[in-house]
């Protein structure tokens, strides 16, 4: 089944149909803070861009199967990877009755202007950008496009139809060369050691000037490595487990020395969802806050290798490398702030983690 398509430049009246009433939510998604942003209406309207990649397609799909929210998704399904894998991730949800779809670019400003006018979220979880450290190094105008001129818009958007709360994408990739681990939100970002890292500090920095000076309510969450089933195929867990199944050479930087703080996808979907629902306070501050989103427990690459070759059953072809341009040595997300803020802590061990993205990377890639 295809997902049921608007195109961008006529936002039709069935992209917000009225559905039929809602069920209660899924059980315990919804359950904390205690005091959400105001009461919980029957159905919330939440904006998801990215909706076809990783992150957004899960959240999307959470969002919209709890049954209390009419969840539309936007998404231009670029070819940075392979566009086939968001048209399965579409296909999917496609079947989940709450959720609609919009192909376009949200840094089409006007455009994208008005499709939120005329949806009117109540809720924004802005997920969609050019992702990837290594890329950025390559084709910096993508990043700029999407991460800088893109974010702009879908702010200026929002200030012209206020959403109770607007969540956004940053990254660990804010921590720069200095960076000691863990992570602190309050560490020095000024420095960070790839362009992709820059537009995620531009767009904090962003962000903080719009709730000055517009009151908006925002949050951005710096996202630790995240895997999981429907990943990225530019990222290490698919690439390894590729490598190990097709017995070509996997290439570890650094000597495999690399420590990486991976985050289970429904860890990153619980805050996410939990954070969307609490929007900041107004005062003292402007309302803006930054968390990071991890997981708290950094592997050496190497040793996640040695997990993916138990779980497939097959050696990997190891290649040790110097480490590369950009690359950080470690990432570690420090959970304090986001912990005393909503109760965050994730759930899932990498074992399990990793045993979930081998099941459906054996289903999905026939390998
Ligand atoms: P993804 O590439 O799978 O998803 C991003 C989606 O945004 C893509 O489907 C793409 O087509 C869409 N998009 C890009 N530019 C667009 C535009 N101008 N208009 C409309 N759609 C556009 O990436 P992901 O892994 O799901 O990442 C989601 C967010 O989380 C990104 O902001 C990324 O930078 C951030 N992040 C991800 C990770 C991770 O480990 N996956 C880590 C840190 C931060």
């Amino acid at each position: 089944m295809g997902a049921r398509r608007i195109c961008l430049g006529v936002p039709g009246p069935q992209a917000f149909e009225a559905r039929r009433s809602l069920r209660r939510f899924a059980a315990g998604i919804w359950s904390f803070p205690p005091v959400a942003a105001g009461p919980i209406t029957r159905r919330m309207k939440v904006l998801v861009t990215g909706a076809a990649g990783f992150i957004g397609y899960h959240v999307a799909r959470r969002l919209a199967e709890s049954k209390r929210c009419e969840v539309l998704g936007v998404d231009v399904i670029g070819d940075y990877y392979d566009p086939a894998l968001k048209h399965a991730r579409l296909a999917e949800l496609a079947k989940v009755e709450d959720f609609r779809f919009v192909q376009g670019d949200f840094a089409d400003s006007e455009k994208f202007s008005a499709l939120v006018a005329h949806f009117k979220p109540a809720y924004v979880v802005h997920l969609g950008a050019q992702p990837g450290v290594r890329h950025s190094i390559e084709k910096p105008t993508a990043y700029t496009h999407s991460n800088l001129a893109g974010f702009a818009s879908v702010l200026e958007a929002c200030r012209r139809t206020p959403p109770k709360h607007l969540v956004f994408a940053s990254s660990s990739s804010v921590y720069g060369a200095g960076a000691k681990a863990p992570f602190r939100e309050d560490d020095n970002t000024d420095q960070p050691v790839s362009f992709y890292g820059a537009t995620k500090k531009a767009n904090e920095v962003i962000a903080h000037s719009y709730a000055h000076v517009h009151g908006l309510n925002l949050t951005g969450l710096r996202f630790f490595t995240v895997y999981g089933p429907w990943g990225r195929p530019d990222m290490a867990p698919t690439l390894f487990a590729r490598a190990i199944c097709e017995g070509t050479p996997l290439k570890l930087f650094n000597a495999g020395k690399n420590l990486r703080d991976f985050t289970y996808i429904d860890d990153i979907v619980d805050g996410v969802v939990k954070v969307l629902l609490y929007p900041p306070a107004a005062r003292p501050t402007p309302p803006v806050r930054i968390f990071n989103l991890g997981h708290h427990r950094p592997v050496e690459t190497v040793l996640f290798v040695k997990m993916l070759e138990q779980l497939l059953g097959k050696p990997a072809q190891i290649e040790l490398l110097p480490p590369q341009t950009g690359d950080m040595f470690e990432t570690c997300a420090d959970l304090t702030r986001i912990q005393a803020a909503i109760g965050f802590a994730p759930k899932v061990p990498l074992e399990d983690g990793l045993r979930k993205f081998v099941a459906w990377f054996r289903g999905y890639y026939q390998l």
